[in-house]
Formats: structure tokens, sequence, C-alpha cells
């Protein structure tokens, strides 16, 4: 995949590309902790187990910004799945 430049829709200036996490990493650190705490129980596991996947998840997803140089106008890239495209266009 070649790393395309987008240029802004505002002022046609050249944007850059940032990568950052999705979420805080703090939050998806605490869930993995709280998830591994629940499954010392017998009973917690059936909570941890999920738990542990979100935090799991939410620490490691990463979004992408793309920020104007001239502008600083932001956009984040989403990258929409096949199966999820239920948004009709609009003309
Ligand atoms: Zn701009």
């Amino acid at each position: 995949m070649a790393n395309k430049t987008l240029v802004c829709t505002l002022c046609n200036g050249e944007m850059e590309l940032y990568v950052g996490p999705k979420f805080n990493r703090k939050v998806g650190g605490a869930l993995v902790a709280a998830g591994a705490f629940s499954t010392l129980f017998w009973v917690g596991a059936v909570l941890g187990v999920p738990l542990m996947v979100a935090g799991a998840y939410m620490a490691g997803a990463k979004r992408e910004l793309w920020v104007c140089k001239d502008c600083n106008t932001a956009i984040e890239r989403v990258v929409v799945k096949p199966k999820s495209r239920s948004f009709k266009k609009v003309q």
C-alpha cells in the first residue's frame, strides 16, 4: 500500500499522518488488571475474561489522524469494512 499524502480540503495544504493509541492506555491497562483480579475468584472468571479481552483490545487499538500543516485541521481516517458498509450514499 503506497503511502499517499492527503491534501487539506479547506486550504489545499499538505496533511501529515499521526498514529496514536485509540483509547487511553491507562484505561485499557486498568481493565486488564481488573479482569486478571476477577479471574482469581471462581465466579469472577465469567466477568474477568471478557474484561481482559476488552482491555487488551483497548490498549492495542490505534487510530490514524491526518493533521494539516497549514491550518491544523485534523481528520481521522476510519477504514470501513465491506461488511459494515450499511450507510446509504447521498448524492
Ligand atoms: Zn488546511
